[in-house]
């Protein structure tokens, strides 16, 4: 199964990515996450992007597409994937990819959130520094004790890009660039609209359904 999780920074796709990935044994495939990693590690790559992410723009389309590319390869028992596509671009290279491997795209879902309570949402995240898990100073506190919840680690880390200015341009690049994939799948017949801004389990619950559907 292939799934698509749809929708602007922080409204939930890193969270239910997750749940999925336990729940149903699927493989995450998140663009942001090894972006994150070639920066953290200092590769050429790495270099070259760490402005635009810091500007929250969007990396070129040749980069992403690469990355997705190498990871696909390994085929597990499916993928979600999560902040990508972002371009039509990157979503044709996404079916022409799956094509090749004899596959295609389960759903999308689109995560619907409106824009005020992504603010809200971004500037209060932090994730574990050891497993990922995500929280949220004000929905899904880091315990009193100070230990993640999921694996016990004590190290907590915001994005870099997590501030307002930052957030302002992703929105943008949502609305101008990946917004656009909502009607290339509808015509498809491939998506499905989820209410974002329920209680994590509620919109697990909600995707569940679509899925099982
Ligand atoms: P995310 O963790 O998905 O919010 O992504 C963080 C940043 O990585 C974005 O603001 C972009 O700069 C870059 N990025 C992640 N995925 C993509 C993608 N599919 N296409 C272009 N840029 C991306």
């Amino acid at each position: 199964m292939n799934i698509i999780l749809l929708g602007p920074p922080g409204a939930g796709k890193g969270t239910q990515a997750r749940i999925l990935t336990e729940n149903r044994g699927l493989v995450q495939l998140s663009t942001g996450d090894m972006l994150r990693e070639a920066k953290d590690s200092g590769t050429e790559m790495g270099k070259l992007v760490a402005g635009v992410m810091a500007r929250g723009e969007l990396v070129t389309d040749d980069i992403v597409i690469g990355l997705i590319r190498e990871k696909l390869a390994d085929d597990g028992a499916g993928f979600i994937f999560d902040g990508f596509p972002r371009t039509l671009a990157q979503a044709d290279a996404l079916g022409d990819l799956l094509g090749e491997l004899g596959q295609g795209l389960d759903a999308v879902i689109e995560m619907q959130v409106d824009d005020n309570a992504l603010v809200q949402r971004i500037t209060a995240r932090s994730t574990c520094g050891s497993c990922g898990e995500v929280y949220n100073d004000i929905t899904k506190p880091i315990p009193a004790s100070g230990a993640c919840g999921n694996c016990g680690g004590t190290e907590f880390k915001r994005r870099a890009d997590d501030n307002e200015d930052s957030l302002k341009q992703r929105l943008m690049e949502y609305y101008k660039k990946t917004s656009p994939l909502i009607g290339y799948y509808y015509a498809k017949g491939k998506l499905s609209g989820v209410d974002g801004l329920g209680e994590i389990d509620a919109v697990a619950a909600e995707i569940a359904a679509v899925l099982d559907a």
